[in-house]
């Protein structure tokens, strides 16, 4: 039970002493870090005024004279700046009267209390950068949808041209979607790390929207000698969930089985109804991931075998803003692979019992918005 306490105690963010006629008797991790020494036995016995110099803004002298007499004294709170070993430091402490078998101890507990200029400054910097992101963000997509943009008006030209040429306009659309991604990517990124990302959450048939993505990929995967199928055991399945942030992940998810399965292998997408969630896979038959790289595929920028680099392009940011992104959904992913067998990448989210109040002709011209997201997400296949 003694080691329970003390582990409870040494885990506080607070520091916690104990004294005895301003001798101190026990004292937490935290306690000792505070006084700047190595470990609590360093300071235990010692006087707390060897560490603290005892203003008469921190404790009356009256207070102060029963403490060194043992006596019962008035138990007192203080915000203010105290000379701890040769350092100044603002904390709240609280001193409080303990008597144990007729002994009174003195409890004290400190925490560092942050400036308030400090925050100030803190809430100006996070303010600052914000504003240089949504500016950043702004400036690196506006040139780059121009000129993607001016790409599909070229597109619709009746005179192409070239086979060379044609060959040349595809490198360098796909290239610019690549871009995007990889702008998108990174500022998001960024988003979700400063807490900045946000979206707006509608109740929808994640069915509908799961078979439409599949359904606008379709035949980019087929050119690419490979079969893909979708399954689903429920028809209709509301989930709470932002729908742009949904086609990223089964996309993101989908470019990756397509990016590491060789031709004549196939994906299946199946969605299993759980009740009160609902499960989506995505599986492959393609060159699957070995036990030490399943773990750390979630993570940034993690590539598993560097050497696929060059036939297989990627930031490895992809399956880290999967999971950022299913975070904020509240859902979860996990992925059941081996080397060699293929790889099955299943979707958890919650499901809600109430109807889907979602039009998907609230996006206007629906095909377009969505072949652009086919053609930003896969931008990363066979470069
Ligand atoms: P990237 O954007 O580089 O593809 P991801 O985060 O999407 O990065 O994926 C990380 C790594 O996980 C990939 O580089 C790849 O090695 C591995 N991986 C992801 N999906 C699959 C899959 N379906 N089959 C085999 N390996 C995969």
């Amino acid at each position: 039970m003694e080691k329970i306490f003390r582990a409870v105690m040494d885990a506080s963010q607070d520091a916690i002493f104990i004294h005895k006629r301003l001798k101190f008797i026990y004292m937490n991790q935290r306690g000792a870090e505070i006084l700047k020494v190595e470990k609590p036995e360093d300071a235990i016995g010692k006087d707390v005024r060897d560490f603290i110099q005892l203003g008469s803004d921190s404790i009356h002298p009256d207070e102060l004279h029963k403490a060194i007499n043992g006596e019962l004294f008035t138990p007192y709170y203080s915000e203010s700046y105290y000379h701890v070993n040769g350092h100044e430091i603002k904390m709240a402490v609280y001193v409080e009267n303990l008597t144990v078998d007729g002994e009174n101890y003195a409890k004290v507990v400190c925490k560092n209390v942050p400036e308030k200029k400090k925050i100030l400054e803190l809430e100006e910097q996070n303010r600052l950068r914000e504003e240089f992101f949504a500016n950043l963000s702004h400036e690196l997509r506006t040139p780059l949808n121009i000129i993607l943009s001016g790409m599909q008006l070229m597109e619709k030209r009746e005179n192409i041209i070239h086979p060379a040429e044609d060959a040349c306009f595809k490198s360098v659309r796909r290239s610019g979607y690549r871009l995007l991604r990889l702008v998108n990517n990174i500022l998001d990124m960024t988003k979700i790390d400063s807490g900045n990302f946000d979206v707006s959450m509608s109740k929808v048939n994640i069915v509908y929207i799961v078979e439409d993505i599949i359904e606008s990929a379709a035949d980019y995967i087929k050119s690419k000698g490979i079969e893909i199928q979708f399954d689903t055991d429920v028809e209709e399945k509301t989930v709470l969930c932002n729908v742009e942030c949904i086609d990223r992940i089964i996309l993101n998810i989908l470019s990756n089985a397509v990016k590491f399965t060789p031709k004549g292998g196939r994906i299946d997408v199946s969605i299993y109804d759980r009740d009160d969630s609902v499960h989506i896979h995505i599986k492959d038959t393609g060159i699957g991931i070995d036990d030490k790289n399943l773990r750390r595929i979630f993570e940034r920028f993690e590539q598993v075998d560097k050497s696929f680099r060059r036939s297989h392009e990627g930031s490895g940011m992809g399956l880290a803003i999967v999971k950022s992104l299913l975070d904020i959904h509240g859902g979860k992913i996990k992925v059941i692979s081996s080397s060699g067998e293929g790889s099955d990448f299943i979707i958890e989210l919650k499901a809600s019992n109430e109807k889907s109040s979602f039009e998907t002709n609230e996006i206007i011209d629906k095909e377009k918005y969505i072949d652009r997201k086919v053609n930003i997400e896969f931008s990363d296949v066979d470069i």
